[in-house]
């Protein structure tokens, strides 16, 4: 496939994936944001800012550098204000292929209270393997990103990172495992949650 058609292809993922996130309930408002890398190049196409997940048509997605530089902008939106994280991601990760920040109810409150999401089940630990917790900053700030840098220097092997009182990160080969992983780690936020409250007399 040609380039072209590969970011024709890639922009329409990424709409879909962004639509999936906000209708299983994984963000809310017009909170997260999502990006792919076009394989085999320095470039990645990610969400504007302040628009919903749920309404993330493909020609608004803006295709960047990961040095920042943007590139197409049909639409003439603004990036996502965590464009910088998205790129570290791609800059410190060069098999990374899909970041989604969301903000999931269950794994925000866990990182709230935990410095890591109990691995409760079996898929998680299998999966998920461990989601450690970086530090609480501004959405938007360089502080966040500098302490997403650190987090993935930190624990190289984490897919998801969890961003105290904030939400959750996970990076993949692609869009659709970003995804899986996301809704997985919500999942077992929950699962933790409810065994928490069961009571065995
Ligand atoms: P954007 O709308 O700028 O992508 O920001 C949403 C968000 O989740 C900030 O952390
Ligand atoms: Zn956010």
């Amino acid at each position: 496939m040609s380039q072209e058609l590969e970011i024709i292809r890639l922009r329409k993922e990424l709409s879909e994936f962004s639509r999936r996130a906000f209708n299983r309930g994984l963000v809310s408002g017009t909170g997260g944001n999502l990006s792919v890398r076009i394989p085999g190049t320095d470039t990645a196409l990610i969400t504007p800012t302040g628009v919903c997940l749920g309404d993330i048509d493909p020609e608004i997605n803006l295709l960047m550098k990961i040095d920042g530089t943007i590139i197409e902008n049909p639409c003439g939106l603004k990036p996502s204000k965590e464009t910088a994280f998205h790129l570290a991601v791609y800059q410190l990760r060069p098999e990374a292929g899909a970041v989604s920040h969301v903000h999931p109810p269950y794994a925000t409150a866990y990182s709230n209270v935990v410095e890591r999401l109990p691995m409760v089940t079996v898929s998680a630990q299998t999966v998920l393997k461990e989601v450690p917790r970086i530090e609480s900053a501004m959405s938007g700030s360089t502080e966040l990103y500098e302490y997403v840098k650190a987090g993935l220097r930190k624990y190289p092997s984490a897919k998801v990172l969890l961003m105290e009182e904030h939400g959750i990160l996970a990076i993949a080969q692609d869009l659709k495992t970003s995804f899986y992983l996301s809704d997985l780690t919500e999942d077992t936020a929950k699962i933790a949650f409810i065994a928490s409250q069961i009571k065995v007399n």
